[in-house]
């Protein structure tokens, strides 16, 4: 396995996106493999991105940074390692993601080289950022991919891990079971001169980002951003394209970012999903995105997809 090709920087993602970038040889053509698996998992460099439920175990590693990876010496000092799932390889040696039995999530928070973390704060105040954190992100959707699905959709036995993590199969009905990847389109959605951005009650006071949701069965993409415009904010909308993507471990999702022109500009928020929307000038999303806006609005982080498409705007 010399030949690592997905090794080779790439410009499809801007390197301060979140949770893409993955530097890693996914190997998805050895999965079926015993024996590549068994070499994997006896590989003294074999390394492994540790959970206990949804958080991170990170270890410091200099300058108010984190690591997402443990040696297997360093990862059994910690604790029973449960459940590993085979990512792929880096030129170190193959990567693994496992789960901490629970029962040390006392002493790991305690440890003052460990963290015990969301993903998302990692991500937003910086400690984790860029390849290390596209592979927490692709671990983590891994793990809570099979917790979430231990027993057969079809008919409810009890499943097993098969082709290192890659699948789960029902030893009742034969069904195979495969991780998934929820789509969500990300929209900015602009009319001349200005963008229309909404505020959900979640958002921390003063934030604006892009209208967002899920693709429904049977839709195509463009029809998942007319829809969710009309229904989140009552504003019609005409051309659709797509900008870049973004993988979203929460739990598992790929956000679609796209950019959408406006028919209509009068706004009808829908009050149920949002606080408010309205248009924005671009001098605005200037102001938001450099932290400076007279009023205090600001835009998501760079770890957001939303805050790229803002970008894309900006520069305009
Ligand atoms: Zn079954």
């Amino acid at each position: 396995m010399n030949d690592l090709p997905s090794h080779r920087p790439t410009a499809d993602s801007p390197a301060d996106l979140g949770y893409a970038g993955l530097a890693l040889d996914r190997c998805g053509e050895a999965r079926e493999d015993a024996g590549f698996l068994a070499a994997a998992e006896a590989d003294p460099a074999a390394r492994m991105a540790l959970f206990i439920g949804s958080r991170a175990v990170l270890r410091a590693s200099g300058g108010g940074t984190l690591d997402p990876l443990f040696d297997r010496a360093q990862a059994e000092a910690l604790g029973p390692v449960e459940r590993t799932v085979f990512l792929g390889r880096d030129a170190s040696g193959p990567v693994f993601a496992a789960h901490l039995d629970v029962g040390v999530e006392t002493a790991v928070g305690r440890a003052d080289d460990l963290a015990l973390e969301d993903l998302r704060t990692v991500a937003t105040d910086g400690r984790l950022s860029g390849p290390a954190l596209a592979l927490a992100g692709y671990a983590k959707s891994m793990l809570l991919w099979h917790e979430r699905h231990g027993f057969c959709a079809n008919c409810g036995a009890r499943t097993a891990m098969r082709g290192g993590g890659w699948k789960r199969e029902c030893p009742a009905c034969g069904a195979l079971h495969f991780p998934r990847t929820d789509p969500v389109v990300i929209m900015l959605v602009t009319h001349g001169d200005r963008c229309l951005l909404g505020r959900q009650p979640r958002f921390a006071p003063g934030m604006w980002s892009c209208l967002a949701g899920f693709v429904e069965p049977g839709e195509t993409i463009e029809a998942a951003v007319r829809r969710e415009t009309q229904e989140e904010a009552g504003v019609t909308v005409g051309r659709v394209a797509y900008a870049l993507s973004q993988p979203w471990p929460f739990p598992s999702q790929l956000m679609l970012g796209l950019t959408a022109e406006a028919l209509t500009e009068e706004i009808t928020p829908d009050l149920d999903e949002l606080e408010d929307a309205r248009w924005f000038a671009r001098e605005d999303v200037r102001q938001m995105l450099a932290g400076a806006h007279p009023k205090g609005w600001f835009a998501p982080p760079p770890a957001a997809i939303a805050h790229h498409l803002l970008r894309l705007f900006a520069q305009t």
